[in-house]
């Protein structure tokens, strides 16, 4: 087992596997964030692609698939093995991923004037077709065999459709041997999250550690939104929420569903502008059984699809609402204001101090979202610097990841008998932070790999 990525990471995850002269990979992600971390993404693979013979995917996060077409775009012809959500996820993520990586291109080449060694996109339409012939969507719990491996996928509550996936294979002696892969762990509070189990018994471990040492604020969104929301309606201004397109944009709306049946804020007009957002939350409701709602809150579905919820489909549509005015609200992604419509909305609005900005999540380093959060007087949208003047707020409290304590919860249920937990998916600090408490409480051995260490188990 060789951890190809997200070691001392969070993105770019990928751990090989080897058995048998059977190569397969676990996850095959992007690397996302700063130039000198998303530059990795044009390294080649250590492996020739087509001595791969699979890909077992945990979930349809950019930075678990989103290499996935290149890939297949370098010889791969294996199987990708992923949950049926999460092989509709693919179809929406993927292509935007190539639409990206287009821009970004662009981008590149106009700042180096060609005299960089990138000669075209990573990946471009046709890659990601050929991409998802490639997927095999399987039920949880289903068995596959995939050569000497067979594997079984457990909900891991993190997105829609997001797997843990435990890997049994035989050594040659006869003994079999279990490596159970966490995947990305969602939170205990599970409003509107897919629904969690607890990990399989197996013999090795490999446990995300994003939020190793820290534990999510125990604010409520609910207060922070109804601020806002009175702010705006006094003014007379628009409420603008960038959001994550998978998982974050559905649960907003169903914090504003919530609120509005409760009477604690009023019917304002609520847009969805986002044709990503839009396509996934038709999926939430499809596959509704896989998500925690309680069934007295299946009104929500009826509320998406009611008057009160303006989907904004067409560019043109969305080029009225720009000029739309307040009281309002607009949800609309990407959730750190990297691109997407969101940015027309902000370049319109941002300068007038009616109107609230409200973040819904972590805000990367180098990105729009950040600056604006930080209290930057001024901003660059779209190649034009304006002045910030609209309010601004967050909700930090509604991550899809577990945090500290979680993750500790989570590791109780490790087979005792376990021969050593690997954390991967998390920076140093979290890494070792989560080791100790985890040494200490349970007394598992716990490993902490570096970029391109092989284990022999
Ligand atoms: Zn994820």
């Amino acid at each position: 087992m060789q951890f190809a990525g997200a070691a001392g990471q969070v993105t770019g995850s990928r751990t090989v596997l080897e058995h048998a002269s059977t190569r397969a990979y676990v996850d095959c992600g992007m690397y996302q964030g700063p130039r000198y971390i998303s530059d990795r993404n044009y390294l080649p693979f250590a492996e020739r692609a087509d001595t791969i013979q699979a890909v077992f995917l945990t979930h349809a996060h950019v930075d678990h698939c989103g290499l996935l077409p290149l890939l297949v775009k370098r010889g791969f012809r294996g199987k990708i093995f992923c949950t049926k959500p999460t092989a509709d996820l693919l179809e929406i993520v993927l292509p935007d991923a190539a639409g990206i990586l287009k821009e970004d291109f662009k981008d590149l080449s106009k700042k180096f004037k060609r005299k960089h060694s990138i000669e075209s996109p990573l990946y471009d339409t046709l890659d990601v077709e050929q991409t998802l012939k490639q997927v095999i969507p399987i039920a949880f719990g289903e068995e596959v065999t995939c050569g000497p491996f067979k594997t079984e996928y457990f909900r891991a509550g993190h997105i829609l459709g997001a797997a843990g996936i435990l890997v049994t294979t035989e050594k040659k002696n006869g003994e079999s041997i279990q490596i159970y892969f966490s995947g990305d762990v969602g939170p205990s509070h599970p409003i509107l999250h897919p629904k969690k189990e607890n990990p399989p018994k197996a013999d090795y471990y490999v446990l995300e550690s994003t939020y190793g040492d820290r534990n999510h604020t125990k604010e409520n969104p609910e207060e922070i939104i109804v601020e806002a929301v009175s702010r705006i309606l006094h003014r007379k201004g628009m409420l603008i929420i960038p959001a994550f397109s998978i998982g974050r944009t559905q649960l907003i709306l169903y914090l504003l569903y919530k609120m509005q049946e409760k009477k604690m804020i009023p019917e304002l007009p609520i847009y969805l502008d986002s044709p990503m957002a839009l396509r996934v939350t038709e999926l939430y409701e499809m596959y509704k059984s896989e998500v925690n709602i309680p069934s007295k809150d299946f009104g929500f579905f009826a509320f998406l699809n009611s008057r009160r919820v303006t989907k904004v489909y067409h560019a043109e549509e969305s080029k009225r609402l720009v000029e739309t005015p307040g009281p309002g609200i607009i949800v609309s992604a990407s959730g750190m204001c990297s691109g997407g419509r969101i940015l027309f909305h902000l370049r319109s609005r941002i300068e007038d101090p009616r109107n609230m900005i409200l973040f819904t999540g972590y805000q990367a380093e180098e990105t729009l979202g950040r600056d604006i959060l930080e209290g930057h007087a001024r901003v660059s949208i779209l190649g034009r610097e304006y002045v910030v003047r609209a309010s601004v707020a967050a909700i930090q409290s509604l991550s899809a990841h577990a945090d500290f304590h979680d993750l500790l919860g989570y590791a109780g249920h490790f087979n005792y008998q376990l021969k050593k937990v690997f954390l991967n998916h998390g920076l140093d600090g979290p890494r070792q932070h989560l080791a100790k408490a985890i040494h200490e409480k349970y007394h598992f051995p716990v490993e902490i790999p570096s970029y391109l260490d092989t284990y022999y188990l």
